[in-house]
């Protein structure tokens, strides 16, 4: 699905990312772990065009990707989760879903003072749509609640559900499980192995949480020093002396 080739991201002369390669794989649910600063965050904002590399080049099954701008790469399903903005925070869960797709009729004056019905319509099916994505994650009875007064957890739920209001392939998910508790966790971990196999997203995760990582993720990705260090199952990861290494030497 992605092929990242001998990509490099420097800040001045700092090598955050110093040409790594690596594939994530069709139906996959990748992990991405490392030390802090080995450069995954970096990586994650490149792929996903939040910032430009300095060479290398990243596709997308088969297509040149490298560079594009977040809302190109939108609409050809590749998404990166952001934590929910403060401008998000005072509109209520359902809402936040509801403005995802974007490019509603209702956006020009034309059609607001025209085209009526058809407006209503579509607000029906977006709200249906939006009702749906929050039965599937289990928080529907938190559909009217203001986003801002979620916990952690449920926010990373709602981000999650952001990705299923529109037709998402691959999904770059950073720290999900960080500072969430267990029973949300579990909730997550549910939900995403359910979109991977009842929806055929592809996943690629940053994480920390090893138990979490092992449950889910196959194959796993250690990074450090900005490369690629090493790559295969969690048990292979664990037991890679380059792992151990660069872990021992933060
Ligand atoms: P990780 O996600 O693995 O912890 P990051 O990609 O966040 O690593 O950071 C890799 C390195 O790049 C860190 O040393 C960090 O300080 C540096 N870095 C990240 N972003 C910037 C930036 N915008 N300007 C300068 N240095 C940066």
């Amino acid at each position: 699905m992605i092929a990242v080739e001998n990509l490099h991201k420097h800040f001045g002369g700092f090598h955050a990312v110093d040409g790594a390669s690596l594939s994530i794989g069709d139906g996959t649910i990748t992990g991405l772990i490392g030390p802090n600063g080995a450069g995954k965050t970096t990586l994650f904002n490149v792929i996903a065009g939040v910032l430009k590399p300095t060479s290398g080049r990243v596709s997308m099954a088969g297509e040149d990707i490298t560079g594009l701008p977040p809302h190109e790469l939108f609409h050809k399903g590749l998404l990166r989760t952001f934590q929910i903005a403060h401008e998000f925070s005072s509109m209520t869960v359902r809402e936040n879903l509801m403005v995802v797709p974007g490019a509603q009729s209702g956006e020009t004056l034309w059609n607001a003072w025209f085209r009526r019905a058809l407006i209503a319509q579509e607000e029906r099916m977006l709200v249906k749509k939006a009702d749906e994505v929050l039965e599937f994650l289990t928080i529907d009875h938190l559909a009217d609640e203001k986003a801002g007064n979620l916990s952690g957890g449920q926010k990373k739920l709602l981000e999650l559900g952001r990705t299923m209001m529109v037709d998402a392939r691959i999904v770059f998910l950073d720290e999900v499980g960080a500072g969430v508790n267990r029973t949300l966790l579990n909730t997550i971990g549910d939900a995403i192995q359910r979109l991977n196999v009842e929806r055929g997203y592809t996943f690629c995760m940053i994480e920390h949480d090893m138990d979490f990582i092992g449950r889910l993720c196959d194959p796993v990705i250690c990074m450090a020093e900005g490369k690629v260090l090493a790559e295969g199952t969690i048990a292979q990861i664990k037991a890679n002396e380059a792992v151990i290494e660069a872990y021992l030497g933060t």
